[in-house]
């Protein structure tokens, strides 16, 4: 049987962990080195970059710095990922032939096969799920990646063995807009660890054994246990403080605003459902996505699954509608009330929402931005005569909070908004109710109004989106700050026009807005 190198590098720093992956890999493409597994660690934890991603883009670098947490670059492709404490890095090192299926999607499956081994003689029953992840249930516990160089390949992976998720989803830039509870809840659904599975954690020697022995069954191949050479102990220190250098890590920096996390929220007759997906601009594609709502899904891990197949697709619509029926035909999956249309005209207006800025609209704004009746690219080049405002954004002791009107005294952001809609000659109303913002658009319509820009909170828009459509009057609407009524259970009061906290409106937003709108009408 063929005898492999087994090293054990123990805990290291991200660069010291780069500089061996690179100067182990260089040794067997000139076959100075046997084939080796490499188990690593990281002492600082850290978060690694994939070798074409733009740090800024996916790394929150404010939050790492302030917490201890290095920034490095792989060289290997894929996403960020961030490894703390308690990940154990795993690596195969081997030259081209020794693994007999070569073309990439194959050697993801056999280099996964180590793991799965060694999870297995664990206690827990992994499986692979393409494109290259190790998963649980649906619940990923190991992400793998790999790259070449001349007749050698390294491939990795890491094993989540006691994972600090809620520092992973802070640290790294993964699609949530407003890292609100439900959303931090269900990005925490979506990985597993060693810990979690086992209800206790083996130790490291018997983790590190275990996978000794799957990497021994799935490549037969026998491993002894070595340290690194002369040569590569050399060469780790002529080449140090090149994976330290900041040349390294921000290689390949784009210019700022490339990247968009993008969302769009949407009511079915199964419950709403949330598309967050994060896009690359330059190369137009959907770098990941998260879906998340209270529908029902049936097997409960199809979300992930179709999560997993708009990875890397091109933000075209008949490439995402392709998508999305190809995975609805092909699996066997059941969302009662929820169609497979509804997801793929969710992420069209996601992705749609990243291509405001010619119209002076962020992706992050346009993520406030609700439309009502007509396409958002349509309403953004119209016109409008009102403008309608929540009374919940009003001061509380004032007396208009509980009718219509406004003395624009300066003591809240209605008063402020009045000012910035009277400017351009937008009548502006305040809604004091359900029922009144019912009459104010029937109104409208039987006035022959162009239309209204909005202000109201996001779970007013979702829940109540039907009837504003019946009332065929066109409008943007514009998110509100703070808690609303929906998150204190007060729907029914601010229904009937009694609710009792104040609110605060989006005011630099809606001045852009609707400066915008009015520059286009004077200029235009
Ligand atoms: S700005 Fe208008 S709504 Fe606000 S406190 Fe003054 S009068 Fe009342
Ligand atoms: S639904 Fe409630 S929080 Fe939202 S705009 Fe209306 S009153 Fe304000």
């Amino acid at each position: 049987m063929e005898e492999w190198r087994l090293l054990d590098t123990g805990y290291r720093s991200a660069a010291e962990n780069m500089t061996l992956d690179d100067v182990i890999l260089d040794c067997r493409a000139s076959n100075l080195i046997p084939n080796t597994i490499r188990f690593l660690q990281f002492d600082p934890p850290a978060v690694l970059v994939g070798y074409h991603q733009d740090i800024e883009q996916e790394v929150r670098l404010s939050y790492v710095k302030n917490h201890g947490i290095e920034v490095n670059r792989r060289l290997t492709g894929g996403g960020a990922i961030y490894f703390d404490r308690s990940s154990l890095g795993w690596e195969i090192i081997a030259s081209k032939v020794s693994i007999p299926s070569c073309h990439w999607e194959g050697l993801f499956r056999t280099m996964c096969e180590g793991t799965l081994n060694a999870l297995q003689r664990l206690g827990i029953q992994a499986a692979f799920r393409p494109k290259n992840d190790i998963e649980v249930d649906g619940r990923k516990i190991s992400g793998t990646g790999g790259t070449e160089r001349g007749n050698a390949f390294l491939f990795q992976g890491t094993l989540l063995v006691n994972f600090d998720v809620e520092t992973m989803i802070r640290a790294l830039k993964i699609p949530i807009v407003k890292l609100k509870d439900k959303e931090l809840q269900s990005a925490r659904e979506r990985v597993t660890c060693i810990k979690w599975e086992l209800g206790f954690q083996p130790s490291y020697r018997e983790i590190k054994e275990a996978l000794k022995r799957g990497f021994e069954q799935a490549l037969r191949i026998k491993l002894v246990e070595d340290r690194l050479t002369l040569v590569e102990d050399d060469l780790v220190k002529k080449k140090l403080p090149i994976f330290r250098s900041e040349e390294w890590i921000f290689l390949d920096r784009r210019p700022l605003g490339e990247a968009a996390v993008v969302q769009a929220i949407g009511k079915t007759p199964g419950g709403l459902i949330r598309v967050s997906l994060a896009i690359d601009k330059g190369a137009n594609l959907i770098k990941s996505a998260l879906i998340t709502g209270d529908f029902f899904a049936f097997p409960s891990r199809a979300l992930l699954d179709l999560e997993a197949a708009l990875k890397f697709t091109p933000c075209e619509e008949t490439e995402i509608r392709e998508v999305v029926d190809n995975f609805f035909t092909t699996n066997y999956v059941k969302m009662p009330g929820v169609a497979p249309n509804d997801f793929a005209e969710l992420i069209l207006e996601a992705v749609d929402r990243a291509s405001y800025e010619p119209l002076g609209i962020s992706s992050s704004e346009a993520n406030h931005l609700y439309p009502v009746t007509k396409h958002m690219q349509d309403l953004l080049r119209g016109s409008y005569d009102y403008l309608l405002l929540p009374y919940c954004a009003k001061l509380l002791s004032c007396s208009y909070r509980w009718r219509e009107g406004c003395d624009k005294c300066g003591q809240c952001s209605i008063g402020e908004a009045y000012e910035l809609a009277e400017a351009i000659g937008l009548k502006p109303i305040a809604i004091q109710s359900f029922e009144h913002l019912m009459d104010t658009l029937k109104m409208m319509r039987e006035n022959g109004s162009k239309g209204y820009i909005g202000c109201c909170c996001e779970a007013f828009y979702c829940r109540h989106k039907d009837e504003l459509e019946e009332a065929k009057v066109p409008g943007i609407l514009i998110d509100i700050e703070d808690v609303t009524c929906y998150d204190l259970g007060k729907e029914q009061d601010a229904y009937n026009g009694k609710f009792e906290v104040q609110t605060e409106l989006k005011i630099e937003l809606l001045s852009k807005l609707l400066n915008q709108l009015y520059h286009r009408k004077t200029t235009g």
